[in-house]
């Protein structure tokens, strides 16, 4: 589904992964599952008449492996070059997750997050580096979910790329708490700053894309 012009969301299972399709270069933010999200991000390149080779760059908002789980067989399949925080970068790359384990969900994601590991980026973001994408696409550090965790936003386009620091499951934007927190009080922050963007459309790793209205929770 275009979300807006050559942005389309992806749905893997319970992850949402984005495609912005601009002239030549394609940019991937999130890979979804261990092999089900590359799957779908090749099968969506080949139903709109595009190479896997015309995807170059990988944005990844957090080390979690719904996340990051197909980032090795997509760098394999197209060549992308990965970009992410140093610290969820170095977590991935040891098959760890951004966050340290926390109950059972700590448990859970430590033990899924190996499944798919090296998972290694290229490129380590600055906080409020531009990327060539989207008229600049700002790499904006958002820690709490993890602490390395990054959103992007295009000033231009007025689009948030908000990672697991929101999700709109409850049809409204929402800050994930408990075990799903790496540091609530840094996650509280990181929405402040998101509130202040003046975004226009949110795009979180779980629930559908938002616009209009917008209400942070903080
Ligand atoms: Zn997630």
């Amino acid at each position: 589904m275009e979300i807006i012009s050559g942005v389309h969301v992806l749905k893997s299972s319970f992850v949402n992964l984005y495609l912005i399709l601009e002239g030549d270069a394609i940019t991937l933010i999130d890979t979804g599952m261990p092999k089900a999200g590359a799957k779908l991000v090749l099968e969506t390149l080949q139903n709109l008449g595009r190479k896997p080779s015309d995807l170059k760059r990988i944005l990844i908002t957090h080390a979690d492996p719904d996340h990051t789980g197909s980032v090795q067989a997509l760098k394999s399949a197209t060549g992308a070059t990965v970009y992410a925080s140093r610290h969820d970068g170095e977590k991935m790359a040891l098959g760890l997750p951004g966050r340290n384990a926390k109950g059972l969900v700590g448990v859970l994601t430590k033990y899924l997050m190996p499944a798919a590991a090296p998972q290694s980026a290229d490129v380590f973001l600055e906080d409020g580096q531009e990327l060539a994408v989207l008229g600049g696409l700002k790499a904006i550090f958002t820690p709490g979910h993890t602490p390395g965790h990054v959103s992007y936003f295009s000033p231009s386009k007025k689009i948030l790329f908000a990672g697991d620091s929101l999700n709109t499951m409850g049809g409204k934007l929402q800050f994930m708490t408990g075990p799903f927190t790496d540091d609530f009080v840094a996650g509280q922050n990181s929405v402040r700053i998101q509130a202040a963007l003046g975004a226009e459309v949110v795009c979180c790793g779980h629930g559908a894309p938002m616009q209009g209205a917008l209400k942070f929770p903080f």
